[in-house]
């Protein structure tokens, strides 16, 4: 069953193929499609929602968006909805995955409470009418320093409280036990088979 992921981001294609199982996820870069919407939300339900209308609107085929993002409680919440972008305002540049977290670790220094939360929203259109939607999120910390190899973004910088360990020092796989597209992805596969996408 071939489901459209309004993304543009591989890793998280290799994240949710796995957490979907069954599927076969296609990126709008393979087939040619231009897609990059403006994520003007003010949440994550928001972003995803968008995402998913873009795509859909160009593909009428059954599609699947994620918006996620790291709310640190010592931040006041941020970077939040604007996790992908963190920093890259003031270097005026994009900013490599190494550079954000180390700028995140910077802008930690000295700051007792380290607790933050992942979230992510997931939105399934399947037609005009029938539309689903689903908000997770994986608690942990930001941790002193950066560890691991595995994973993507953030990962070698956050801490999961439920796995004991930071999230790129998980084995390949084990992450989705408990990070917050593996809880939301779970929930959406659940909801797909139930509806068999009729
Ligand atoms: P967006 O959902 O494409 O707007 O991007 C959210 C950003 O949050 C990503 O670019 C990553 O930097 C970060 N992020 C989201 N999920 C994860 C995760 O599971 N691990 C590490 N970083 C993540």
């Amino acid at each position: 069953m071939k489901l459209y992921f309004a993304s543009g981001n591989d890793h998280k294609k290799k994240e949710m193929s796995r957490l979907l199982g069954g599927y076969t996820l296609v990126l709008p870069k393979e087939e040619g499609i231009a897609f990059d919407p403006e994520e003007s939300g003010s949440n994550f339900i928001e972003n995803a929602i968008i995402k998913a209308e873009a795509l859909y609107s160009i593909v009428h085929q059954p599609v699947i968006a994620d918006d996620s993002g790291l709310m640190v409680k010592a931040l006041g919440g941020k970077p939040g909805v604007h996790t992908a972008r963190y920093g890259e305002e003031k270097a005026g540049r994009p900013l490599s995955a190494e550079e954000k977290y180390m700028l995140l670790l910077k802008n930690m220094e000295g700051k007792e409470d380290r607790s933050a939360v992942f979230v992510t929203a997931l939105c399934l259109i399947l037609s005009d009418e029938r539309k689903y939607i689903i908000q997770e999120t994986c608690e942990g910390r930001i941790a002193e320093k950066p560890s691991g190899v595995n994973g993507f973004g953030y990962d070698p910088v956050f801490f999961i409280d439920e796995a004991g360990m930071i999230a790129a020092e998980l084995p390949e796989g084990d992450k989705d036990l408990y990070s917050h597209r593996g809880k939301a992805a779970r929930m959406m596969k659940m909801l797909i088979e139930k509806e068999d996408m009729r």
